[in-house]
């Protein structure tokens, strides 16, 4: 379904990326793990064309191979950006509109489907998450847990390929991360294709089909959890696992 290859992006004088591999197959969950500023965020919008790479290829979904090498035009940009949703760290809701209207800006507004289609669906995903009853309250006058909930739901209902995940439970108070990872988890078992940038250890090794360590804009190793969490190769790795647990 995604095939990265030797990514790199620089800002300003930093190269931030320096040449990064990913492939995730239909179904599959790829969970990127490192210490901060090794990269991940840049990888994740990367691969829907929010971040455009210096140098690599990315082919999602059978859309033609965009090639950073030689750089990339509008429409190849909204080709990839069209094929996966992210859900941010910060739910990114729209203050303004109620929970219902920011699920259908997209799929009303942007990819201009029927209304009462979109409105349909976006009341099944809403109640799917248990939000059925709050489709006219403001993101304020919900938790974060619930608002979290609500980003995820907008992001399904466009359809995507891909799910895209920015450390969507790191702005969360402890106590509310388990409902978001749970829809998270289900949405996996469901057979979504996902890559999620997470600091939450436990649920990559229940939910990851493949693991990607990185470090210093490289991946330094990946496999499956059970391997990369029980028997790491490097010593990079082994160092970042004994901070983090
Ligand atoms: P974290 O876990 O802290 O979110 P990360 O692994 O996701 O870290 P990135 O957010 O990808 O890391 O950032 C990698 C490096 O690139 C950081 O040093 C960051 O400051 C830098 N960086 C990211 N985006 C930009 C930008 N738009 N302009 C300049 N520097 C940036």
């Amino acid at each position: 379904l995604l095939t990265a290859r030797g990514l790199r992006k620089s800002f300003d004088d930093r190269e931030v990326l320096r040449g990064v591999d990913l492939t995730l197959h239909r179904g599959e969950v790829v969970v990127l793990i490192g210490p901060s500023g090794s990269g991940k965020t840049t990888v994740l919008r990367s691969l829907n064309g929010l971040e455009i790479p210096d140098a690599g290829t990315l082919e999602i979904a059978g859309a033609p191979e965009a090639d950073f090498t030689v750089g990339i035009d509008k429409n190849e940009r909204f080709a990839l950006r069209d094929r996966s949703a992210m859900v941010f760290q910060h739910h990114n809701l729209f203050p303004h509109l109620t929970v219902l209207q920011n699920v259908i800006e997209g799929p009303w507004r942007v990819q201009r489907r029927p209304k009462d289609e979109v409105v349909a669906e976006a009341r099944a995903l809403l109640s799917r998450v248990g939000l059925a009853d709050k489709e006219d309250a403001y993101p304020h006058e919900l938790s974060g847990g619930q608002q979290q909930r609500v980003g995820i739901v907008r992001a399904l209902a466009l359809k995507p390929e891909l799910l895209l995940f920015d450390e969507p439970t790191s702005a969360l108070d402890p106590e509310l991360v388990g409902e978001v990872l749970l829809v998270i988890k289900e949405l996996a078992d469901e057979g979504w294709s996902m890559v999620v940038v997470t600091h939450e250890l436990a649920f990559a090794r229940e939910a990851a089909d493949h693991v990607l360590f990185l470090d210093g804009g490289v991946v330094v190793e990946e496999g499956p959890p059970e391997q990369l969490f029980t028997a790491p190769r490097h010593e990079r790795t082994q160092r970042f696992l004994t901070r983090i647990l």
